[in-house]
Order: structure tokens, then sequence, then C-alpha cells
């Protein structure tokens, strides 16, 4: 193991790539994964694509927005490679940390890159042509421009890979199991920053206890979680299905895919960009997908009040889902950016739920505090701010060898990987 020198800067960039973004983060491993700047690449393909960077020190170099000619990913990582490359001459990198969102049954635990690793990525891109082939072209271009640094993969399917056979089964003929189609679950990444934050806030025997996550935010998901592990999650085979989100429709009657082809001659490739592009808040609003929109004109636009009703009226069915999988609950916890942001949606979504021993604190969850049930509430309903660039920080970290104590020398470096940096590394 190999302790981060605080007089040698250590210097992780995340990159977490999107069908038409690229986030990233910079931290610095010898200063508690101190986050020196963050930024990103948006509305790639789109004549007013902007990269923005936002540094938390003084340095004006690291604060910037400016309009970018990027008419696709493979223009907009260039630009990235080339500002990373610039100011890489002040202040090298040490690793890359990329969020992958998944890579089959064989890769799921967060490591280093390799030929073989991209080699399986690229035969699994059909699992998700929207995400997969723009994260397989970013860690190629980086190993191009950057060949020595090296760069890590960290799977949005990991928190859940040990799921219960039960969960994971799709019931469809058995023989598409061989190829890998069954749940594996997302937002792992943010799952299990806040599971460390519940520990840390609540105590280790709270993140023991009876869990349901939910990570509600653009793409939106719930997980089940027992004794640290998730038991169940609303996002399956990809992150279209479970609960409705900004555009994506969630669970659907599978019926609809033969009726649409029948009475509109919808192909496969339509029906994919409708309910992952067109659907949910946006499909129903048919003005915005986005959250605050949709809260401010409710009272004006009843297509606004239906979208609101039915994200929350959906989210407390699965709520109810997985109280039932877990036996009962002992903690209820809200992120991403309408669950951190939104007590009126969180109001809805936890009002009648008091069978189940939910009771909100108006104030509290007014205040967005980071516990928003009453002290009389048998349920703990809290708020707590996910970080998944810290987390791929994390992972980096800890897979290779940064900063982790010897005592863990001897585990499974990779498997621990989303827990050990975080009890070395203090934010
Ligand atoms: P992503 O999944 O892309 O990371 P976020 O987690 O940032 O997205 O969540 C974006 C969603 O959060 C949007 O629907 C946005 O409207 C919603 N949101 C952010 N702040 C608020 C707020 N104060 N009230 C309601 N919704 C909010």
């Amino acid at each position: 193991m190999r302790p981060a020198n605080p007089l040698i800067p250590t210097r992780i960039l995340t990159i977490n790539g999107g069908s038409s973004s690229i986030k990233f983060a910079l931290f610095d491993a010898a200063d508690s994964l101190r986050r020196i700047l963050e930024g990103g690449i948006e509305r790639i393909g789109l004549p007013d694509a902007i990269f923005q960077v936002k540094g938390q020190d003084q340095d004006q170099t690291d604060n910037f927005s400016r309009p970018l000619s990027a008419s696709n990913h493979t223009e907009a990582v260039g630009a990235l490679m080339d500002w990373i490359e610039r100011r890489s001459g002040r202040d090298p990198l040490t690793a890359v940390g990329h969020r992958v969102l998944q890579g089959g049954p064989k890769y799921y635990k967060p490591q280093r890159i390799t030929a073989e690793m991209v080699t399986e990525l690229k035969r699994l891109s059909p699992f998700d042509p929207d995400h997969l082939p723009e994260e397989i072209l970013l860690t190629e271009a980086f190993h191009r421009r950057f060949p020595d640094l090296p760069q890590v993969a960290c799977f949005d399917t990991t928190f859940h890979h040990d799921l219960p056979r039960v969960a994971q089964m799709l019931p469809i003929p058995r023989r598409y199991e061989a190829q890998g189609v069954r749940r594996y679950g997302f937002h792992g990444l943010s799952y299990a920053f806040l599971m460390e934050e519940l520990a840390r806030l609540a105590g280790p025997e709270a993140a023991q206890g009876r869990i349901i996550l939910a990570h509600l935010g653009n793409g939106a998901s719930l997980a089940a979680v027992r004794h640290g592990k998730s038991v169940d999650t609303s996002m399956s085979f990809t992150p279209t299905s479970g609960v409705p989100m900004s555009t994506r429709s969630g669970d659907l009657d599978p019926g609809l895919v033969w009726y649409l082809a029948r009475t509109e001659k919808m192909s496969a490739k339509q029906f994919n960009e409708m309910v992952n592009f067109q659907s949910g808040l946006l499909g129903i609003s048919e003005t915005s997908s986005d959250m605050r929109d949709l809260l401010k004109h409710e009272t004006q636009d009843v297509r606004a009040a239906e979208a609101v009703a039915l994200f929350c009226y959906q989210v407390k069915k699965w709520i109810g889902a997985f109280a039932a999988a877990l036996g009962g609950l002992d903690t209820l916890l809200f992120a991403g950016g309408i669950g951190e942001n939104s007590p009126s949606v969180r109001a809805r979504i936890c009002d009648g739920l008091g069978f189940l021993g939910i009771d909100l604190d108006k104030k509290r969850n007014a205040a967005n505090e980071g516990v928003i049930s009453t002290a009389a509430s048998r349920v703990a309903v809290r708020v707590i701010r996910t970080d998944e660039e810290l987390m791929i920080a994390r992972s980096v970290c800890q897979t290779l060898g940064l900063n982790v104590s010897t005592e863990t020398e001897n585990e499974d470096h990779a498997t621990k990987g989303l827990q050990l940096c975080s009890t070395q590394l203090k934010r």
C-alpha cells in the first residue's frame, strides 16, 4: 500500500459521460480528497454546446464558461483533453476514474481499465447503446492521449451485484439470462455514498437496518437495503425501468411494444427513443422534464399537475413494495436533485404512509433538514446530498492502493473499494 504523501500532489480526475454531456471533477487525494474543481461539457451535438469549469481555489484559469463547437462526442472529448493537457502542464494528473454504467456479469468491481475490459464493454454495448458507446469512447480517447495515466472503471452496478436471485431474475425465457439479461440496477455509486454517509451520521446500527434509498434526480430509482446490502432496486436491465423519470418512462406494460408496432408501425428504435427521451415527466406534461418547472406551473396547467402526481404516486408505490420486501422499514432516505431539494415532492410521496410508521415533520421537511421525520416517527426519514464524483475518486484511490491502511492489505480490495477509501480519507 502506498499512502498518499501530502507533499506530493495526487490528482484524481473523475469523469461521468452521459449521452449529451460529460461531467468531471478533480480531487486531491493528498488532501483528504478535497474537490479542486468541477465542470462539464453540456449540450453536446447542439449548436449551443458549452464548456464550464468552476474551481474551488482563487485560480482564475480554473473558472470559465465558454461556448464550444462540439457536434459529437469525439469533438467534445477532444476539447476536454486539450484543456486537461494544458492544465496538466502545471498540475499533472495521477489517475482518472470513469463512471461506467455497467460491465455485465463479468465486470462489476471497480478496476483498472484494460484492453480486455474495453473489448468486453464493446461486446456489451447493445445492453445500453445510449451510454456505453460514449463511455468506451472516452476511455479510449484518454488512453490514446495519456497512455501512461492509470484509468479505473467504476461501475454503477457494483452496489447491486449481490442482489438475491429472486430479485435478479426477469420473468422471460430462461435462455436470455445466459446472455446476461437480468436485473443489474444502477445509481450504485450514489447508493454506496449514501450508505457511508448514513453510517457516519446515524451510526453503524442504523446502516444495518431496513432502509429504502430514493435517488430522485433526472434519473430516478429506489433501492431496498438490508444489512448494508442491496436486496432489490427499481431499475433493472437498463436505467429506463422502474419509476417515471424526467424523460424516461420507467416500467411499462410490455404489450405496448406490439400495440404501437401494429397501430403506428413504430420500430424498436423509435420505441427506445420514446421511452428514454420523450416520456416520464416530459411525456405527461408535454412542456418540461424539469420538476422545478412543473411545480411552478401545476396550478395553471393540469398536465404539469398530473406529471408531478404520477411521479409521487409511483415512488410511493415502490416504497410500499420495498417495505414489503424488507419486512418493514427503519429508514427512508431521499437524495438526488428532487429528493434533496423538494419538500413538496417528499411530502406528497410520504403522504398516507403513516401505516408504515412514516411521520414527516413539516418544518424540518420545509427546511430540507438532514432528518425530516418527527421525533415520534417509527421510521427515520432523512435527506442526504449525494456525491457520485467523490465516490468515484474514493474507488480510484482504493483500486490503485492510495492512502489505504495496511490492515486492509490482504482483503479483496476491488470488492471493498467503495467502502475502504472513505473510511481512510475524510471528506
Ligand atoms: P441528474 O440526475 O441529471 O444528476 P439532478 O440530480 O441534478 O439530475 O436532478 C435534477 C432534477 O432535480 C430536476 O428535475 C430538477 O428540477 C430537480 N430539482 C432541483 N432542485 C429542485 C427544487 N428546489 N425543487 C424541485 N425540484 C428540484
